[in-house]
């Protein structure tokens, strides 16, 4: 599927990115949170550019580990820790790979949901990255187990995440700053579920 210099490419994409929808990602963070989730990225993502031309000679699982503790040191708010971990976890999965195949890449995003999991003590249903990437990880097995194709997982999986920003409208927050809202939480996207899409469709454009 990808090898060191297209995961490089990626990454590029995903902080161009990043950095491009930061007032969007802001404005969704004003709403039920402290408005500071685009900048945050933002701010990340440009170390993260800052440091991908040293990481090129790196194989995926370091090159990951790298973004990953760029993030954790460079992002504050809960994002920073949250995404960081997802990447320095994801990073594992890949140790010593120079080339990663669409299986790989599954067992990659497990390892990132998980290690949001872990470190944010959370799961599936309260409003977070995570309603967005569980069923982004899960539509791109079921897709890849029927097709075989890894273009069409990629595409299944950033549909799946897009329709899990449109679901953390309908539930109200329980973790996060969000969570302070309560049922005022109702009605809005939530900004992770929302970086997280804009990530993999990245990744799904690229790849
Ligand atoms: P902060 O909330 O500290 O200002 P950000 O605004 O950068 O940090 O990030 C907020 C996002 O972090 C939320 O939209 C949500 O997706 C995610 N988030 C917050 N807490 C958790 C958690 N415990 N588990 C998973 N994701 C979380
Ligand atoms: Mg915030």
């Amino acid at each position: 599927m990808t090898n060191q210099q297209k995961v490089i490419a990626i990454l590029k994409g995903i902080a161009a990115r990043v950095i491009e929808e930061q007032r969007f990602l802001t404005e969704l963070d004003n709403v039920i949170g402290d408005g500071d989730h685009g900048i945050n990225l933002a701010r990340g993502f440009s170390e993260v550019d800052k440091k991908l031309p040293s990481m090129a000679d790196k194989d995926i699982g370091a090159i990951l580990k790298t973004t990953g503790m760029t993030l954790v040191s460079t992002v504050g708010g809960a994002s920073g820790p949250l995404y960081g971990t997802a990447l320095i976890q994801a990073g594992k999965a890949a140790a010593g790979k120079c080339e990663i195949s669409m299986p790989d890449f599954i067992a990659i995003m497990e390892a990132a949901v998980q290690g949001v999991m872990t470190r944010g003590k959370s799961t599936a249903g309260e409003k977070t990255m995570l309603d967005a990437m569980i069923p982004a990880k899960e539509a791109m097995e079921k897709e890849y187990a029927a097709s075989g194709d890894a273009k069409t997982a990629l595409a299944a999986a950033a549909a799946a995440a897009r329709e899990g920003v449109e679901y953390t409208k309908t539930i109200i927050a329980t973790k996060g700053r969000a969570s302070y809202l309560g049922e005022r939480s109702l009605g809005h996207s939530d900004p992770g579920a929302a970086s997280f899409t804009l990530m993999l469709e990245t990744i799904a454009e690229l790849a």
